[in-house]
């Protein structure tokens, strides 16, 4: 596998900055994942990577090689899309072996290989089948088991999870993960999906408007994020942004509690709320409300395990903490995170 590196690159269509100058490194072995919203530049980067669009400028070093100007064909890398197209008239077997068979190999060499990679992804007993005969989750293996058998130095996957239904995209996931720690391979992958990023990424980059706003591993981005877009951005419900003279205070909607329920508990900054709706989601409740001042009446959701007792209703005023150091601050004017 290899190291890749994102020097300084950008991409412009026309008078449009799809990707504008991106930097990144990612290191050998290890899972990164591009997170960002629909438009973002996050699949353009990756074909960058993969050679199917040049550079408006900078660099993509693939190991040891600039590898800027490289046909695809030449960048030993694998890449798993969306649309995984199988031969249908293929077996598994014949659709795994084909990238070999087109380059040449023969006979005992392809079926190590296919029978490698089969097993990796545990479809060994489906290799006489047609694609129609298997599953959606099976076709996907089938076709992550096609771009191994090439031994490619980097895999760049964009959403290849798409298709599936949510039940199969939970098991695929931690099959991938699984999977990558196996192998070891160094991935690029592209989603839009924050639950699917945070779940298999070692880091993860959240892209906005074709740059990268922030970095980080999953916890990282998480607790601390860079700024108002990435903090909105990753969390369901988001965090909670507070007006307030000369910051934007940040509360994630599970830190914001019923007050009750920090006890004695020393550091806390207290907020009312007029509570306007509960929301019963199972092992969880969202309580939706305003905040009394000093906190300017803002909009705020607070998410409280089902399993806490609370004292709240729907059109009352309710009694809620934060502790002081998961509050976040922002600047008010750029929207960055403020030590
Ligand atoms: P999505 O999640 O919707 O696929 P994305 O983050 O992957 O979005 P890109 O496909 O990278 O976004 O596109 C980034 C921007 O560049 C979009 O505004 C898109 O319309 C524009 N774009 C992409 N390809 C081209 C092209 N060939 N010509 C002109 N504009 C393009």
């Amino acid at each position: 596998m290899a190291r890749v590196e994102i020097r300084n690159v950008g991409k412009i269509f026309g008078n449009y900055k799809a990707v504008d100058d991106v930097s990144l490194t990612i290191e050998d072995g290890e899972f990164v994942v591009l997170l960002g919203p629909s438009g973002c530049g996050k699949s353009t980067l990756l074909r960058m990577v993969a050679g199917l669009e040049l550079p408006t400028f900078g660099d993509i070093v693939i190991g040891e090689t600039v590898a800027t100007r490289l046909r695809p064909k030449d960048r030993n890398i694998a890449m798993v899309f969306q649309n995984y197209a199988l031969y249908p008239h293929l077996t598994l077997y014949e659709n795994i072996a084909f990238p070999l068979r087109v380059a040449g190999r023969r006979g005992d060499e392809v079926d190590k290989k296919v029978r490698w990679a089969a097993g990796l992804v545990g479809i060994e007993h489906l290799l006489a089948r047609k694609p129609r005969q298997t599953s959606g989750g099976e076709r996907q293996r089938t076709a992550l088991a096609r771009s191994l058998v090439r031994d490619p130095a980097l895999f760049l996957l964009d959403e290849p999870l798409s298709n599936l239904d949510a039940k199969l995209r939970h098991s695929a996931r931690d099959e991938l993960r699984t999977f990558q720690e196996r192998v070891g391979m160094t991935a690029l992958y592209v989603t839009h999906d924050q639950v699917e990023a945070m779940g298999l990424g070692d880091r993860v980059v959240v892209m906005q408007g074709g740059r990268v706003r922030q970095v980080g591993t999953p916890e990282e981005i998480y607790l601390y994020p860079a700024d108002t877009f990435v903090a909105t951005f990753i969390g369901t419900p988001p965090m909670n942004l507070i007006d307030m003279p000369g910051e934007v205070l940040g509360v994630r909607p599970e830190n914001l509690m019923p007050v009750s329920f920090f006890g004695q508990e020393s550091g806390l900054r207290r907020m009312t709320m007029l509570v306007s709706r509960i929301e019963f989601l199972g092992s969880d409740k969202l309580i939706y409300g305003a905040l009394d001042d000093p906190f300017g009446q803002a909009k705020v959701i607070a998410r409280l395990p089902s399993s806490v007792p609370a004292d709240i209703r729907e059109g009352e005023r309710a009694h809620f903490a934060v502790r002081e150091h998961e509050l976040r601050s922002f600047d008010p004017q750029t929207g960055l995170a403020r030590p």
